[in-house]
């Protein structure tokens, strides 16, 4: 590892010296509590802008998370008293006569900048709840910016328990995050008002009753509906008006096939659970479905139509798995074999069927998949590959991969890349072998499903080949 001692620094650290003496400066005015969180939420305006003005997606369209961050941060209406404002995540207002109700409270670094242009929309009234659809720091992190006396926070309740175990994996997940998704901080944000995590839900919501309210002739409805983007995820639903505040609960994309598995390394997600949370939305009948990231879609039949084929799918898929399991075929079979019926066609730019085989199988089945031995111990196929190596050479290997490559064979190519590289580790025909092979992957990524996880990974892996190619001796 030859990382520069730079990088090492806290992410707030790298900001332009402006920005921290403005934050600074902030900090030093400070008298009494009254004032505090308004400090704080200017300071974390002030530093939301400088970082963001910094970060850039990927530019390509919105299909993908990193897309994300291109989105202005704005306050547009969506029906009467109801208001968004955009960013990676939206935070969303419904105002009433006797007050207003807060639906997510987005990525802290754009959290503070939304909540005053929706206050500056809507002056007038307290508002009385946050919902937060689930504990991503997507769409919890804003929270504090909102707390006033007698505001109640209402979550999902298995909030408490998500927001513990990715508080306590957070440099774990934020590595992986990081090198999947290069556009955000290089570090956790370590300031205390943009830290995750410490949010203490006052209302608790199961996934039975919902919790139902009223304010100023609104009704309101808080529905459990876990099983996509987490245990925890939950929906507010308008009875009168319709419309769906659906969190996460669909991914950033609608209609698409779920992303019940998480390459960032997320606890598994129950499918079951899912198809069950899906009834339950169905029957709602919405008109609109207004979700947190992205934008609002509208039209019931349409919306009806999408809903069943997403439940209908992972259903297909389920059932295929537990049919094929039952069947004595492997995962890896079944991950070839399961796709999906022309009617129940979804976009698997998010989520994947091949990837829900597996993470189904292994809900399932766990982890000891009954094939080998040697899965049972802490001596995986690796601690051989030098072994290989010294039997068959490097060469050998090599010009095989190219074999495969040729072949547009470029799994078959990297497994055995795999054991050059396992021992031979700046080895620059393997390196540049490996390289053509992630290659072929990549653009067969981008010209089919465009899944943007797959994706993400391959052009890590490419940014990765290149720079050891970079530092690896020349060819001689
Ligand atoms: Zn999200």
């Amino acid at each position: 590892m030859s990382e520069q001692p730079k990088s090492r620094l806290p992410w707030a650290l790298a900001l332009p010296a402006r920005v921290l003496l403005v934050a600074g400066a902030a900090f030093a005015l400070l008298s009494c509590d009254d004032t505090r969180q308004e400090v704080e939420r200017r300071a974390a305006e002030v530093i939301g802008e400088a970082a963001t003005a910094r970060l850039t997606g990927s530019g390509e369209g919105m299909e993908r998370a990193a897309d994300l961050i291109n989105i202005p941060v704005e306050v547009r209406p969506l029906a009467e008293g109801v208001y968004q404002a955009r960013g990676v995540a939206n935070t969303h207002m419904v105002a009433t006569d006797e007050g207003k109700v807060v639906f997510d409270t987005g990525f802290a670094l754009q959290a503070a900048k939304q909540r005053r242009l929706l206050q500056e929309t809507v002056p007038d009234g307290p508002v009385t709840h946050v919902i937060l659809s689930h504990s991503h720091a997507d769409h919890s992190g804003g929270t504090r910016f909102w707390l006033e006396d007698g505001v109640e926070i209402v979550a999902h309740q298995e909030f408490p328990e998500e927001q513990r175990y990715l508080k306590e994996l957070e440099p774990y997940l934020h590595y992986r995050n990081r090198t999947l998704f290069p556009f955000i901080p290089e570090k956790p944000p370590n300031i205390g008002f943009l830290r995750y995590g410490g949010i203490e839900p006052t209302i608790l919501v199961g996934n039975g009753e919902p919790y139902r309210f009223e304010l100023g002739g609104t009704r309101f409805e808080v529905i459990g509906t876990p099983g996509a983007e987490g245990a925890d995820n939950l929906v507010l639903w308008l009875p009168e008006q319709k419309i769906l505040f659906s969190g996460d609960f669909f991914g950033p994309n609608f209609p698409q096939f779920p992303n019940v598995f998480t390459m960032r390394g997320e606890k598994i997600r129950k499918p079951i659970e899912y198809i069950h949370s899906l009834n339950r939305v169905i029957a709602l009948e919405p008109e609109m479905i207004v979700p947190s990231h992205n934008d609002p879609i509208t039209g019931r039949e349409k919306i009806r139509a999408d809903l069943v084929r997403m439940r209908d799918a992972v259903q297909y898929v389920h059932d295929a798995i537990i049919a094929g399991m039952n069947a004595g075929k492997t995962v890896h079979e079944l991950m070839a074999e399961i796709t999906l019926p022309p009617e129940l066609e979804l976009r698997q730019t998010h989520g994947r069927v091949s990837w829900a085989v597996k993470s189904i199988w292994e809900y399932y089945a766990t982890w000891f998949h009954f094939d080998s031995t040697t899965e049972l111990y802490a001596v995986p196929a690796s601690t051989i590959y030098p072994e290989l190596v010294e039997l068959a050479g490097v060469d050998a290997l090599v010009e095989r991969a190219r074999r495969h490559i040729a072949a547009q064979e470029p799994v078959q190519a990297l497994h055995l890349l795999d054991i050059a590289l396992g021992s031979e580790t700046d080895d620059r025909a393997a390196l540049e072998a490996r390289r053509a092979a992630l290659q072929i992957l990549l653009d067969d990524a981008e010209a089919g499903l465009r899944n943007s996880y797959e994706i993400d990974w391959l052009r890590y892996r490419l940014r990765e080949t290149e720079e050891r190619l970079g530092a690896a001796p020349a060819a001689g």
